[in-house]
């Protein structure tokens, strides 16, 4: 592990430092007893204690909690009954999931306090991983935005400038990764709420197929599209976590039964750098005008960097993915304006009017103008339109059927070859507060990473390096077809190895 240097709130890595190892390192030294999980999970305590008031990553903090999982990991390991590769290993979960033991707000006030009576599928799964769960991290209200500035609760900042965002949905968890807070976290990504905030931040995060990570128990935005996925800092750790929380599950309905391809095995084989025979497309569609230069430069470096590792590289023509931004903030209000509407103020979450002067309906319309933030009660209304009879057709007809000539263009360009790549962002991190009154421009920030979640398929973004310009990270977007997530994984650790550190 080299040595980066503490700038501010971003992270130190000398190795004598716990919160400078990578998951791997530490779930090494925690099965050999080399260091004790509660020792690993009471630094990283530590280090939220120290920091995290000046970035706002998490919206929950559970020691206690932690700290007893911590205890469970170390018996395991010293009875030999290590659940996990991963065993010991604290985490930092969006707060879109739920948890029996801590609040599930996801970002809004609509659920202030509220306790699940269950844990998610993803959830249980970290657990009997003996994964302790240092907290709930902070993210735009029900996964909609792409800065986290539209949470109910607080601004999370951008570790390598606190003047910035840290992308979002899922702003928390990548920016308690990048400040070394957390070894892991996990996100969700419906439009690019695990890659955007990956890449603005320099960390990894993947949004694997979907329909290999449950979505029972994740709260949800849009469900066609929703999928949780693993973050990391780097592409080993990130399937390392990919790994435990992969694989179906009969509590939801889009799981998909199919085997979750072996990508620790990918991640490992990648790291030996040999590319040779590896096919790549560059997506015309996916660069050019409106691209930051410092973006741009740092893309054509990495498909130098890919080259020289003994990959093919072509261009490949996805002429359909210029209508991915307008066919996804249709599909997405629709099914927002539907799932949306359980937050009803009878059966849980927030219920303002309730004196015995307002009917039920008042009580509702009540509790959702007071519950849901601007973002949230934009996107029910054009959802709500694009539905609306008459409209149907022209509207969400219309964009479902443009998300089908996209998963088309996917599928011929994967007849090429094997994996895509493109820039994950056009730009790097913009400044808090800077598109808060133009959603539209917010809405370009997700160009890049929309149209695989149109189709269901699989991507990573991993970090490619700083734009000279304004000192940000960049990252690079690799993109496989559905169930190949082991491609993003072999090309994405053959790049990182052949990258370098970043910054
Ligand atoms: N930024 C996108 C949106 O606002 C994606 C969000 C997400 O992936 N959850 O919809």
């Amino acid at each position: 592990m080299t040595d980066v240097s503490t700038d501010g709130v971003r992270a130190t890595r000398a190795s004598n430092d716990v919160t400078g190892l990578s998951a791997a390192e530490l779930a090494e030294k925690i099965a050999s007893r080399e260091l004790s999980s509660v020792e690993v999970t009471r630094a990283h305590l530590d280090r939220i204690a120290e920091i995290d008031g000046e970035l706002g990553a998490f919206l929950h903090v559970g020691g206690d909690e932690a700290l007893a999982a911590a205890e469970a990991a170390d018996a395991a390991v010293a009875a030999g009954e290590a659940p996990s590769a991963l065993t010991g290993v604290p985490l930092a979960l969006k707060d879109a999931f739920t948890t029996t033991d801590a609040p599930t707000t996801c970002g809004s006030r609509m659920l202030e306090g509220w306790m699940s009576p269950y844990d998610a599928t993803v959830t249980a799964r970290l657990r009997a991983a003996g994964i302790p769960i240092l907290g709930k991290t902070n993210m735009d209200e029900f996964a909609m935005g792409s800065s986290t500035e539209n949470s109910a609760y607080q601004v999370t900042r951008n570790p390598w400038d606190t003047t910035r965002i840290p992308g979002g949905s899922g702003g928390g968890s990548a920016a308690a990764l990048a400040s070394h807070q957390a070894p892991l976290a996990i996100g969700t990504d419906t439009g690019g709420s695990i890659r955007q905030p990956a890449a603005v931040t320099a960390t990894v995060g993947v949004k694997p197929t979907y329909g290999t990570v449950s979505r029972y128990g994740l709260i949800a935005c849009a469900s066609s599209l929703d999928q949780g996925g693993p973050c990391g800092r780097t592409v080993l750790d990130t399937a390392l976590l990919h790994e435990v929380i992969a694989g179906h599950d009969a509590r939801d309905a889009t799981s998909v039964s199919a085997a979750v391809p072996d990508v620790v095995a990918a991640a490992r084989a990648g790291a030996g750098g040999d590319l040779s025979g590896v096919r790549i497309g560059v997506v015309s569609q996916l660069q050019g005008e409106g691209y930051q230069d410092g973006v741009l430069a740092s893309f054509r470096e990495a498909c130098d960097t890919l080259t020289g590792l003994g990959a093919t590289i072509v261009e490949v023509d996805c002429p359909h993915f210029t209508y991915a931004l307008g066919a996804y903030y249709l599909i997405l209000p629709s099914e927002v304006s539907s799932n949306l509407a359980r937050f009803d103020a009878m059966r849980y979450g927030l219920r303002v009017g309730d004196d015995g002067t307002h009917s039920a309906d008042e009580v509702m319309a009540l509790t959702r103008a007071a519950g849901f933030g601007p973002e949230v009660k934009r996107r029910i209304m054009i959802g709500t339109y694009a539905l609306s009879s008459g409209y149907y057709d022209a509207y969400y007809g219309q964009a479902q059927k443009v998300r089908t000539l996209i998963a088309r263009d996917f599928a011929a360009a994967y007849e090429q070859v094997d994996v895509l790549i493109s820039p994950t962002t056009p730009t790097t991190a913009f400044h808090l507060g800077e598109k808060v009154d133009d959603p539209l421009s917010m809405y370009l920030f997700d160009l890049c990473t929309l149209p695989v979640n149109l189709a269901g398929t699989a991507a990573m973004s991993v970090p490619s390096g700083v734009d000279p310009a304004d000192g940000m990270p960049v990252g690079l977007q690799i993109m496989a077809p559905a169930l190949a997530d082991d491609r993003l994984y072999r090309v994405g650790a053959a790049y990182e190895a052949a990258r370098g550190p970043i910054g």
